[in-house]
């Protein structure tokens, strides 16, 4: 049904990136791309200055470590992006430079089945230029 598919993937609730790749894998058309991307959120630049030199690169590569096992242990043929800044900004952003037919998010973090949907989940469902598919 769809060719180009991104699943943003929260690393602090990765057994929903798993199973948002399964739908994905299910969606997509023969032969399409599916782009699992996490984004590192960014710190003031004060915060940024206090911290140990090396220290934001080096939780840019965890996430990327982080994300490819995901990726590989769902089975799912993605490739994955990582990228830092403002989560809900970086995924509008990735999804309109890649020209993504579809993102796929999950509703929000579990245990908090108070919230319809978290914030960035409802940036991405109010900005998107694509449809959006949320998962609960
Ligand atoms: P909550 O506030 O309950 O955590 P969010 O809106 O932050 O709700 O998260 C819902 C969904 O939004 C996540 O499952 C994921 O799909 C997406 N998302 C949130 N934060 C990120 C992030 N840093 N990187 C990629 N996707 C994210």
């Amino acid at each position: 049904m769809y060719k180009n598919i991104l699943v943003p993937i929260d690393l602090t609730q990765a057994e929903k990136g798993t199973a948002m790749l399964a739908v994905a894998a299910k969606l997509a058309d023969q032969g399409a791309k599916i782009t699992a991307i996490t984004v590192v959120e960014d710190l003031p630049g004060y915060v940024r200055a206090e911290l140990p030199t090396g220290l934001v690169e080096k939780n840019l590569k965890a996430a990327q470590e982080e994300m490819a096992k995901l990726v590989k242990d769902s089975g799912v043929a993605a490739s994955v992006q990582v990228s830092d800044g403002n989560p809900s900004r970086e995924i509008l952003d990735h999804a309109s430079k890649i020209g993504a037919d579809l993102i796929i998010v999950a509703s929000h973090r579990p245990g908090m089945q108070d919230y319809f949907l978290g914030s960035t989940a409802a940036r991405v469902v109010r900005h998107a230029a694509c449809s959006v598919l949320v998962t609960r």
